[in-house]
């Protein structure tokens, strides 16, 4: 049975509904080619869209969380998109 570590991902989301305001935080996500971005409050509100697929998490200009192999500021993944930020 054993209980599942939480992702950083998930704790920072778990964070932001219990404690601080999802609607201060900046989520970008995976939508087929592009990366789009809503607030955690409106990404949480549109349940069919899978956390796994978030590849940034921002507060204001503190990036909380980017996924492996994408870019800090713009969620792209690097070197396979159109980011021009580097790594
Ligand atoms: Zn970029």
């Amino acid at each position: 049975m054993g209980k599942k570590k939480k992702s950083k991902r998930d704790e920072i989301i778990s964070y932001a509904i219990h404690v601080d305001d999802p609607l201060t935080y900046l989520v970008y996500y995976r939508d087929y080619d592009q990366i789009e971005q809503c607030s955690l409050e409106d990404f949480l509100s549109m349940e069919i869209v899978p956390r796994h697929r978030i590849t940034l998490i921002k507060k204001g200009n503190r990036v909380l969380y980017v996924k492996h192999g994408h870019c800090s500021v713009c969620g792209k993944k690097l070197e396979t998109s159109d980011c021009k930020h580097g790594s």
